[in-house]
């Protein structure tokens, strides 16, 4: 469970473990999973058990490493992000209010990334795609790839955040509290720390995996 930027990020620091030719390619397939929000596929067909999980397997192309790059860093980082929402955001809690929590500490995870690794602004400026790996619409794939581009043209604000919330189709109440929730927790240094530690450990578990 990550942004865009952290999918990207964590896909460039993959690279050493991997044999990657087309570097583009390879980071539109780390952002591909997300595009299921423009076309409505469900998250099982982008992110379920019959995508691509291991980015080392024999036979994938670059975008489908990419896709496996996205996929391993959702389930390790996301089990972990889960574990920092506070326990008043169990699952008993409204679904709404629990969404702002674990995406908002999502934001955090991203402003840190674009801000330790501003060259994966550069790779995200050139999403490109040109066929719809599952028959959905390859002009929504377009759209999510643009506005995700647009979100990236400099380092982020909160408000560019906000925007792209909009643009990808949340709603503005959603949208509004998430641009809040986000400016609240980047101030919680503990909080801050704790994401910031959860990109290293993933990715140290995921380079062992990959017996690298
Ligand atoms: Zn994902």
């Amino acid at each position: 469970m990550a942004l865009e930027a952290t999918h990207v990020r964590f896909a460039l620091d993959l690279l050493p473990c991997l044999h990657v030719s087309d570097i583009e390619s390879y980071c539109a397939g780390a952002v591909y999973p997300d595009t299921r929000i423009a076309t409505g596929l469900p998250r099982e067909m982008t992110h379920g058990p019959r995508c691509p999980h291991d980015p080392s397997a024999e036979g994938f192309s670059d975008f489908q490493k990419g896709w496996a790059a996205h996929l391993l860093y959702d389930e390790i980082a996301g089990d972990e992000l889960r574990k920092l929402l506070s326990e008043e955001f169990d699952r008993t809690i409204r679904e709404r209010k629990s969404f702002i929590e674990f995406t908002s500490m999502k934001a955090v995870e991203d402003i840190q990334s674009v801000n330790l690794v501003p060259n994966v602004l550069d790779h995200l400026q050139r999403l490109a795609i040109d066929r719809a790996p599952l028959g959905e619409s390859l002009e929504r794939i377009y759209y999510h790839f643009s506005v995700t581009r647009k979100l990236y043209e400099n380092i982020p604000s909160h408000e560019s955040y906000r925007q792209w919330y909009l643009d990808v189709g949340v709603a503005q109440e959603v949208a509004d509290g998430l641009f809040q929730r986000t400016q609240q927790m980047v101030k919680d240094q503990e909080l801050d720390s704790a994401i910031r530690a959860i990109y290293g450990q993933t990715l140290e578990k995921v380079k062992k995996s990959l017996a690298i």
